[in-house]
């Protein structure tokens, strides 16, 4: 087991209810450790950006639309298989299919509007983190 990094955002339906404590508290009980965090107003720009990879997606415009919809917190989380351990604790994409227990299946409101993001690979996070976070903004 190692020690990782992962990326987390606690999207604006979550932000909206206030539930970015309680959200926080799930990925703490998983034996995630947040080592950096900041709320913030995503712009179009930066919401298409860093879904790019999603830009021919027949729902990449609403995706973007929700996702600068309201405030988002953006964290970096570490711990002993973070990337894993944080899709797990999130739950399925669709909070239909999510498990108990999960972040999703607890709080997500639709496919779209479901509470969290999180990295899907340890490459993909460490892009993810730099892409929001400078090294010294980073407190392990
Ligand atoms: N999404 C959506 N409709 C879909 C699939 C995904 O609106 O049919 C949104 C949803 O917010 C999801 C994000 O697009 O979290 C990224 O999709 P991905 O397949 O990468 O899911 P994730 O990794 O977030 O579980």
């Amino acid at each position: 087991m190692a020690t990782e990094r992962t990326f987390s955002i606690i999207k604006p339906d979550a932000t909206r209810r206030n539930l970015t404590g309680a959200v926080t508290a799930k990925l703490e009980e998983a034996g995630l450790r947040v080592v950096a965090s900041k709320r913030l107003q995503l712009s179009k720009e930066q919401a298409e950006g860093f879904y790019a990879v999603h830009k021919e997606r027949p729902f990449f415009n609403d995706l973007v639309s929700f996702m600068i919809s309201g405030p988002v917190v953006v964290q970096v989380l570490e711990g002993e298989n973070a990337v894993l351990k944080n899709r797990e604790v999130m739950g399925a994409t669709n909070p239909a299919n999510a498990e108990p227990g999960t972040i999703r299946k607890e709080f997500a409101e639709s496919i779209e509007a479901n509470s969290v993001h999180g990295s899907d690979s340890l490459e993909n996070a460490a892009i993810e983190i730099a892409y929001f976070f400078k090294p010294e903004e980073i407190v392990g």
